[in-house]
This record gives C-alpha cells, structure tokens and sequence, in this order.
C-alpha cells in the first residue's frame, strides 16, 4: 500500500489546487494521501471529492506552526475533524496573525532595498489569508534576488537573515490538544529540519508524548537517508508510531513527490497500523 501522509496545495504555499493533487497522486500510485495544508483546512472539501473520484483514501490533514522556546515546529495532524470549533478557531487565530507577520517580512526587506514584497508574496498566495515564507520565496525569484527557490532562504528568509522575523505560533499544549479532541493523531513533522541540539529533541518529544503525541515522521521529503535510520531509533526508543511523508509542494520546488518516498523499515509500527 503507498502511503503518504503530508503534502500542500495552493490553499497554503503548494503549487497544485486540491484537485490537481489528488488526480497526481492517482498517477503516482498512491492509495492512501493525507492533505495537511499549513495552518488551513479549508482544501479538504475539494480534496475529498477529487479523491472519490480517483478512487485514493483521503485523509483529513493540516500542519500546524507552534513556538517552542525560541524554535519554530510543524505538528501534523492527521485524521482530524476540520469542523471541531477549538481546532477551527486556533487555526484561524493562526491565520490572522500570519497576515500580520507577512507585512512585517515585507517591511524588513524594504529595509535592505526590496519593495513590494507583501504585495508581491500575495500575488503566489492561492489563499490571501495564507501567506508564506514560500510564497515570498517565488516573488523574490522572480524579481532576480536569488537564483533559486532554495538560495532565497539561505539569503534572506532563514532565521537570521534580512526578512526573517521572530513569530509567536501556537503551543505545542494547544496543537497537540486541538488535534486530539478533534479526534485526530498527532505526528511530529521533519524532526531533522529543526536547530535544536539532540538533548532539546529528546525533551521536546517527551513533552510531546506526555501531551498525548503519537507519531513522528520518519521518511520524510525533507530527510536524508542517514535521518530515516536515525529517526527510526527515535521512533523505536520513544515508543513513537512513524510516518511516511513526502512533504511535497510542487513538481518544481519538491525534490520528492507524491507517493515516491522509500518504504518506511520493516521493524516500525506504522501510523496507519489501525486504520
Ligand atoms: P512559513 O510557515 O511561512 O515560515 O513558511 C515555511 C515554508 O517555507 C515551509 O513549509 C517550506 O515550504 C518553505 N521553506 C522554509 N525553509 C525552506 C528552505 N530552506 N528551503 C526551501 N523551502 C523552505
Ligand atoms: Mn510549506
Ligand atoms: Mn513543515
Ligand atoms: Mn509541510
């Protein structure tokens, strides 16, 4: 069964609309694809009539931005209810402050000589009330700042650089509690993709379990295949279900696609194991 369980469309900073994603996926093999849009829910609906149409198990997704210390995390929630009101609520309180914090992205890089930045990220945005870091990244290219999608981030959009602003996201209390209640499962995203130092991860993923946090993604679109085997024993040793999770944002920009991950190891107890 080919599994994959994080992906984006153009409701936050994917490429494709819900559609175009689920008719890929169909193409790509996939059986079973959950939609986990960053912070917004709102592509389900058109996710979930595209995917009876290709006969694909949809899941119910989303990826949530908390704040942990000084470190910005994604909770991916899958199976969720996305009209549970705490979920619904929280995630829209997450949206308003995005817009807030894109203006001010656009305002840092006025001050090293880029105008219109918000107003140019907004023109990529599929969703206005969705601006990302990705979104700005297409319109910096564009306008010849970098070479390519990634070097804009190692310029200007990576913690430290000119249009990087500190942001207050969730907690990890309320994602982990909002997909639960919802009657979702919680799954720490990327695990390798963040700055914290080994001793951090192993607090952050007692924190999470202790909430009720459930899996972690193991082979991952952002990892590399030394992070498959170190994340597995991450997932064995805390007990932790693992995911299969591509990650995937657009042909262009995605080095994995949907579906075309490696099996996850043999000797892990996958998050689908139930379903
Ligand atoms: P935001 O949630 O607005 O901070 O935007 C984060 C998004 O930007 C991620 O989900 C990726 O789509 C993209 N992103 C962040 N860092 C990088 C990077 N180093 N290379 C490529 N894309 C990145
Ligand atoms: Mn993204
Ligand atoms: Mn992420
Ligand atoms: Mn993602």
């Amino acid at each position: 069964m080919n599994v994959d369980l994080h992906c984006h469309s153009t409701f936050s900073d994917g490429l494709l609309a819900p559609a175009v994603l689920l008719e890929r996926a169909h193409w790509r093999g996939v059986d079973v694809l959950a939609l986990t849009d960053h912070d917004e829910t709102a592509g389900l609906a058109e996710a979930r009539a595209a995917a009876a149409q290709w006969n694909i198990r949809l899941i119910d997704g989303v990826e949530i931005s908390i704040s942990w210390g000084d470190h910005t995390i994604h909770i991916v929630g899958l199976g969720i209810d996305p009209e549970y009101s705490a979920l619904h609520e929280g995630l829209k309180r997450i949206r308003h402050t995005r817009d807030s914090r894109a203006v001010r992205i656009g305002d840092e890089l006025a001050k090293v000589g880029i105008e219109g930045a918000y107003a140019g990220a907004l023109t990529y945005a599929g969703n206005p009330a969705l601006v990302s870091r990705a979104h700005f990244a297409r319109y910096l290219v564009e306008q010849g700042h970098a070479g390519d999608f990634r070097s804009v981030f190692d310029h200007y959009l990576a913690v430290g650089k000119p249009g990087y602003v500190e942001h207050q996201w969730a907690t990890l209390e309320e994602a982990v509690g909002w997909i639960r209640d919802s009657g979702g499962m919680a799954v720490i995203a990327h695990p390798a993709r963040y700055r914290v130092t080994k001793d951090e991860m192993r607090q952050f993923i007692t924190r999470f379990k202790a909430l009720g946090g459930e899996g972690i993604e193991v082979v991952s679109g952002a990892h590399s295949h030394e992070e498959y085997q170190e994340y597995a024993l991450v997932a064995k040793e805390f007990g932790l279900l693992a995911s299969r999770a591509s990650d995937f944002h657009g042909p262009s920009e995605s080095k994995v696609d949907l579906g075309s991950l490696p099996d996850l190891p043999a000797d892990l107890k996958p998050v689908w194991h139930g379903w």
